[in-house]
């Protein structure tokens, strides 16, 4: 790590549950995962603490809620609520939509600023293969109630599977323009069932590119410090315009700019996915002494520490363990 990343905020993800409605075929097999116990997941309180000790050693730049699908764990809005007092510069939440047509309102009402939504079809069918379950029209009623709500800039998450969805990415650009809504496709990553299948599967985000180009013309935007996404700024034949973002985590992986940190739903602390494991942080989450937060303080700079140091990609814990 140089100088100047030691000091440049954290922007921390915070899996709340392991526990999902869908079945994505690249994010878990079709049994789904062996559920932890409520015992095995972090407590509220025990999150609020390490984003305390976070904040107040490292600085957080940005903290997002995820998964599993966090809608899903009993309280979020409680738990956004007890962030949000936090003092946070932004609170954010990724989630597949299919509960939150019901609960944009209250998310936004207890802090909450805006939403990420994966969405990798927008063929019903397409989607319902892809997810195994899922309804589209959920997802899509979840979206316009993100948007009615104000949970914007709202970013909707594609990830490119060739044969699948990978004839969707001029529809699903369009699709997100029409409604305001950044696009942002994602190279597959060999992360659990993904591993087994990424040669068949995988599309690069130059291939994405590549198709784009028919539909739009692309102008590339200046890249923030630390953002995982190379952005265009996109206009179609007729003039409408929006943002596109592509990821190249296995592509271009941008580890060098990386201060990201993920804290697993069981407490476990993964500064990078290409390195297979991280410390259980639990334990020192529990009994918030002074000699527990400054072993804490030492835990986190060791895992900021190892962050560019790449790399070998495939583990076989999926997403959904891990936290997207
Ligand atoms: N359930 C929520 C959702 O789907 O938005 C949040 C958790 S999910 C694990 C977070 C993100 O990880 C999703 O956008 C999903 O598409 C992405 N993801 C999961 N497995 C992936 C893989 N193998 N490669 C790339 N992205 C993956
Ligand atoms: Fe669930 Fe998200 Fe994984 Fe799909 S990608 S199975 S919605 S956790």
């Amino acid at each position: 790590m140089n100088e100047s990343q030691k000091h440049t905020p954290v922007y921390l993800r915070i899996s709340i549950t392991d526990r999902c409605q869908h079945r994505c075929i690249y994010c878990m097999g079709p049994e789904g995962v062996a559920k932890f116990t409520h015992q095995d997941i972090l407590s509220f309180a025990e999150i609020i603490r390490f984003v305390q000790v976070l904040k107040g050693h490292f600085g957080i730049s940005s903290v997002r809620i995820t998964g599993g699908e966090p809608l899903v764990r009993r309280g979020v809005v409680e738990l956004v609520k007890m962030l949000a007092a936090q003092g946070l510069s932004e609170l954010t939440l990724t989630t597949n939509g299919q509960s939150l047509a019901a609960m944009a309102g209250e998310l936004k009402q207890a802090g909450l600023n805006r939403v990420n939504i994966s969405l990798d079809s927008i063929n019903p069918d397409t989607y319902r293969r892809l997810t195994r379950s899922g309804e589209l029209e959920a997802a899509l009623a979840g979206l316009a109630a993100a948007l009615d709500s104000g949970l914007t800039p709202l970013k909707l998450n594609t990830v490119v599977l060739k044969g699948i969805n990978s004839d969707e990415v001029v529809d699903i650009a369009r699709f997100g323009i029409e409604r305001r809504c950044e696009v942002r496709f994602l190279e597959l990553m060999p992360i659990g069932p993904s591993a087994e299948h990424f040669a068949d599967w995988f599309v690069s985000s130059q291939e994405i590119l590549a198709e784009l180009c028919q539909a739009f013309e692309l102008e590339p935007t200046k890249t923030k410090f630390g953002s995982s996404s190379r952005k265009y700024l996109a206009q179609d034949s007729q003039g409408r315009q929006g943002i596109i973002g592509l990821i190249s985590s296995s592509s271009s992986p941008f580890c060098r700019q990386c201060r990201r940190l993920r804290l697993t739903s069981t407490g476990k602390l993964i500064g990078c996915l290409a390195r297979p494991e991280g410390p259980n942080i639990r334990p020192l989450l529990q009994d918030p002494g002074k000699a527990n937060e400054l072993s804490l303080v030492e835990m986190i700079s060791d895992v900021l520490d190892i962050k560019g140091k790449r790399r070998l990609f495939w583990r076989a814990e999926p997403m959904v363990r891990i936290g997207g």
